[in-house]
């Protein structure tokens, strides 16, 4: 198995800790000799990392991996893996369902891919859906950028959301030391990435379940002080994090991302619905004035903060009056950008069985209103870089138009600009912006900062 010869290939669907998992994944495999196939047909080794959340790409699993296991009748040295949440939640059922499978892994055993291999190779068709302790990361993930990069410091999530499948598949919350974290960060600074995302399925939990308390009686790690801890990692020049849960979202967090320089002012805070009942109904543990609380707080200290958030249309019981609750939160708050989604009913989660669903043409109707209304909102507050000056990060060449080059600015705006790739790529930029769409922007550099 560890003859170059062998090739992969790992469709990845969901979240960025799917994404992130991904990366950990085929950094082992590489490790075990595997290259990387562009195309799933002349790969030797298929790997999906699966996501419950939306239907259709549950759906879009079920198709890729019978065509693959069609494949498998000619070709019985290939290896067919199911990782992630779906892998998780069907378990054995999946191989019942896809016989030509050799390995379901959910997402805690992502670091043990190699022993999960290795008992395929003896002969064995492999379920590892059990609860583990997720051991330290010692594998180095490939990761698809070389500017950018994500570093998870927890995994798991104690929250019990009534919509969410994320407790059941990815198990408690285990956070990493402070110290993983920063080495891990050093590494990367080393190998010259320049922004790095702290992930956590609600990040604002980090470090409750690590040993210490303050004199104060407050933990000693949390996300604030991990912030001013691994802040001046050396080639680190931005730092953002994900996912934030307005429910453990402090004041002294927002100090924080105001004092530290490289933390960039982007705050993405869900807050699901803008309706008190429906989100009592969510079990997400806040109401919507105090959800409007904290925005005021995060603008009283960052007054120019990107703030995007994630919201769910046609949450069962969910009327039009509640809905219309949420329409008024997205017009009266201005989100730079919103993730949205009609509700879709995940089985194993509570709200899934409630009989007071919304329907589909109902869902899809608001879903639209609040589209055309977030993307209204996002043109007016884009409004406000035309001709300032911002710092970009360059990340790719534009895929539409190869004179150009895409970066973000450190509020997160998608932005493009004429120049050349091999030169800029992982540079921090002065561009000076000329047009202002809803969820990016074009304009011309006027400097650069430093790389
Ligand atoms: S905080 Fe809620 S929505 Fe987020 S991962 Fe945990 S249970 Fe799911």
């Amino acid at each position: 198995m560890s003859t170059p010869s062998h090739r992969y290939h790992i469709t990845t669907f969901g979240c960025q800790m799917n994404k992130a998992d991904s990366e950990r994944m085929a950094g082992i495999l590489e490790e075990m000799g595997f290259a990387w196939a562009d195309e799933p047909d002349d790969a030797d080794l298929i790997l999906y990392n699966t996501c419950t959340i939306r239907d259709n790409a549950e759906q879009k699993v079920y198709s890729y991996l019978g065509r693959q296991a069609k494949r498998k009748q000619e070709q019985p040295g290939l290896t067919l893996v199911v990782a992630g949440c779906v892998a998780q939640q069907e378990g054995e059922k999946l191989l019942r369902r896809v016989p030509e499978l050799d390995l379901v892994m959910g997402p805690q055993h992502a670091n043990r891919l190699r022993d999960l291999l290795e008992q395929v190779l003896d002969g064995n068709q492999v379920v590892a859906t059990e609860p583990v302790h997720i051991m330290e990361d010692i594998t180095k993930p490939r990761r698809d950028s070389t500017v950018t990069a994500w570093v998870n410091v927890i995994y798991g999530c104690n929250e019990r959301c009534t919509y969410c499948v994320v407790p059941n598949v990815r198990g408690v919350e285990q956070s990493r030391t402070p110290e993983a974290i920063r080495s891990e960060m050093e590494a990367l600074g080393q190998q010259g990435y320049k922004e790095i995302t702290l992930l956590g399925q609600n990040i604002d939990a980090y470090g409750r379940d690590l040993p210490g308390v303050t004199p104060e009686g407050r933990h000693q790690h949390t996300l604030t002080d991990l912030l001013y801890y691994v802040h001046d990692v050396p080639g680190i020049e931005r730092i953002r994090f994900a996912t934030s849960h307005p429910r453990y979202f402090t004041e002294r967090l927002i100090r924080a991302c105001a004092e530290l320089p490289k933390v960039c002012e982007h705050f993405h805070i869900p807050f699901q619905s803008g309706d008190n009942e429906i989100l009592k109904a969510m079990g997400r543990g806040y109401t919507q004035e105090r959800y409007r609380r904290l925005i005021e707080t995060v603008r009283s200290y960052v007054p120019d903060a990107a703030i995007s958030a994630d919201a769910i249309a046609g949450f069962p019981g969910e009327t039009e009056a509640q809905f219309e609750n949420t329409l008024t939160l997205v017009g009266e708050i201005g989100f730079d950008q919103l993730n949205t989604a009609a509700y879709s009913p995940r089985p194993g989660t509570p709200a899934a069985l409630w009989e007071n669903q919304v329907s589909e043409a109902m869902k899809s109707d608001r879903l639209q209103r609040l589209n055309h209304l977030v993307a209204t909102k996002a043109a007016q507050r884009s409004q406000r870089y035309l001709g300032r000056v911002e710092e970009v990060l360059v990340e790719d060449r534009n895929e539409k138009d190869p004179t150009q080059v895409m970066g973000r600015t450190r509020s997160n705006r998608l932005t493009f600009f004429p120049g050349n790739i091999t030169q800029l790529k992982g540079q921090l930029v002065q561009v000076q912006i000329t047009e202002a769409r809803a969820f990016s922007l074009t304009g011309q550099v006027v400097g650069k900062l430093r790389h």
